[in-house]
Formats: C-alpha cells, sequence, structure tokens
C-alpha cells in the first residue's frame, strides 16, 4: 500500500487517542486530513473543526467549512465515542441516551451527509469504529454495546445501498487499546480481557490506525460490510 491519492477524510473524535492515530496515519498516507475536536486544544498537523458530535446542527456546520476547505469527504471514519459503565437496571434514560447520541446517530447522520460528495465522485470509503464488545456483548456496558453493535447494521446496509456506486462501508472492532476511554475499565476486568486476548497485549491506537488506513485505501476496494476485529484475537471468530 504505497502514497494514496489527497483525498479529503474526515474523522471524528481525532484530538486524541485512537482518532487522532488515524488522522496521523492518513495524512503520512497522502490523505487530506480534517478532525473533529471537541475540547482542549485542536491537534497540530490537519484541519481542525471544534464540533460536538451531539449536535447535529454542529456536525452539519462541521462538514460544511470541511467541504468549503478541502473538498467532500471521500473518507469519513465515525471514531468519537463514549461508555457508560452500567448494568442494565441502573442505566437510566439520559445514560442510554447520552451514549447513542455520542456512539451511533452522528454515524448515520454523517454518513448520510457525505453520500451526495462521494456519489459525484464515484468513490468513497465509510469506516466506523465499534468494539468487539459490540459482537461478545460486555456485563455491565448495555448502552454502549448496544451502540456499538448497531454500526455493523448500520455499516451493511450502506454497503448494499451504496456499493453499486465504487462506496464501501466498513467496521473495526477494537479489543482493549491503551487511551483514556480504557483506563475507564475497571482494573479487575481489564485483566480479564487480556486472559481472553491471545496475543496477551492491549492494543495501541496505532494498531488500529493501521487497519483504518488500508480499509480507506485505494487497495481495499473490494472489502465492503466487514468487521474487522483490531483485537489481539479477543472475541475472534464472532
Ligand atoms: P478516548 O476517550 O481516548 O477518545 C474519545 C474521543 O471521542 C475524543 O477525541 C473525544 O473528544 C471524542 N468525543 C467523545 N464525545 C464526543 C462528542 N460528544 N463530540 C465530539 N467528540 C467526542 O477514546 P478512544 O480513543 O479509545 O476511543 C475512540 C473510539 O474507539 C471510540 O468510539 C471507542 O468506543 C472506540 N473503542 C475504544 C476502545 C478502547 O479500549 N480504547 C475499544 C473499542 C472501541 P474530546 O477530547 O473533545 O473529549
Amino acid at each position: 500500500m504505497g502514497k494514496q491519492p489527497p483525498r479529503s477524510a474526515f474523522v471524528t473524535g481525532g484530538n486524541r487517542g485512537i482518532g487522532l492515530a488515524i488522522a496521523r496515519a492518513l495524512a503520512e498516507s497522502g490523505r487530506r486530513v480534517s478532525v473533529t475536536y471537541r475540547q482542549g486544544r485542536p491537534p497540530l498537523g490537519f484541519m481542525a473543526v471544534r464540533c460536538d458530535v451531539k449536535d447535529g446542527s454542529e456536525l452539519e456546520r462541521a462538514l460544511q467549512q470541511v467541504t468549503a476547505e478541502q473538498g467532500p469527504p471521500e473518507i469519513i471514519v465515525s471514531n468519537a465515542g463514549i461508555t457508560h459503565s452500567t448494568v442494565v437496571t441502573a442505566t437510566g434514560q439520559q445514560s442510554w441516551n447520552a451514549v447513542m447520541n455520542t456512539n451511533l446517530t452522528p454515524a448515520f447522520r454523517l454518513a448520510r451527509a457525505s453520500v451526495s460528495g462521494m456519489l459525484a465522485a464515484g468513490w468513497g470509503r465509510m469506516i466506523f469504529i465499534s468494539s468487539v464488545v459490540g459482537l461478545t456483548g460486555s456485563a455491565g456496558q448495555v448502552a454502549y454495546t448496544t451502540s456499538k453493535s448497531a454500526m455493523t447494521g448500520l455499516a451493511r446496509t450502506l454497503a448494499w445501498e451504496l456499493g453499486p456506486h465504487g462506496i464501501t462501508a466498513n467496521v473495526v472492532a477494537p479489543g482493549v487499546i491503551g487511551t483514556r476511554m480504557a483506563e475507564g475499565i475497571r482494573p479487575k476486568r481489564r485483566d480479564q480481557f487480556l486472559t481472553m486476548t491471545p496475543l496477551r497485549r492491549y492494543g495501541t491506537p496505532e494498531d488500529v490506525a493501521e487497519a483504518v488506513r488500508f480499509l480507506a485505501s485505494e487497495e481495499a476496494s473490494y472489502i465492503t460490510g466487514a468487521v474487522l476485529p483490531v483485537s489481539g484475537g479477543l472475541g475472534m471468530g464472532l
């Protein structure tokens, strides 16, 4: 996989963690990268737009700015995400809504808003950052796991609808990756995950970014509707 044409690539939550590693990998490949950030400083090296993805009009404005500066996104990576760790009976409506409105609804909105630009280009890559627990389920993470498994339905429907136009839609399902989000997992639970991970280490943001870089590449043109685990084998075979 060599240098890639400078297509416009948009990554949500590209200011830290996995999203930042994805943005760096795509930029290094030659893509024109833009990212959203919600708080803190914008990352250096890409176009950065302040945006809370929960707010549909902010997301729309961010896409307009990106389109004006570097053309309509031909690669989108829906990465911004949160988790609330509560069992089903302790999950209030607000908590459920916060997780869905951050993880799932913006993925749909971003995909929908990007279709026309991708159709015009006759080319597109949609990538959704899900989680292995979206495949396995996970006690104490009902909203999170539901939001993540729904991404598969979203991607596969997009794959059917947009495949004839050269647009692919795929899901990446990370295992435990060493970011601030993983720091929120109880140590005992983290240890359990490690025991169930054949490669016996946590992943790095760069491990995930390499998978995304590939799925976003020109060479990945015959892969769509796939769920690619980047998990050290955690949850394999599902
Ligand atoms: P981090 O907590 O390190 O980063 C989360 C990112 O999402 C930040 O950029 C954050 O922006 C952004 N974000 C959260 N809420 C919003 C919002 N409302 N609007 C805009 N941006 C928002 O987590 P990771 O990098 O680990 O997670 C990235 C993705 O990978 C998530 O979807 C997560 O579910 C998924 N994942 C992570 C795993 C892990 O073990 N780390 C495992 C499996 C999946 P800000 O800095 O502004 O808050």
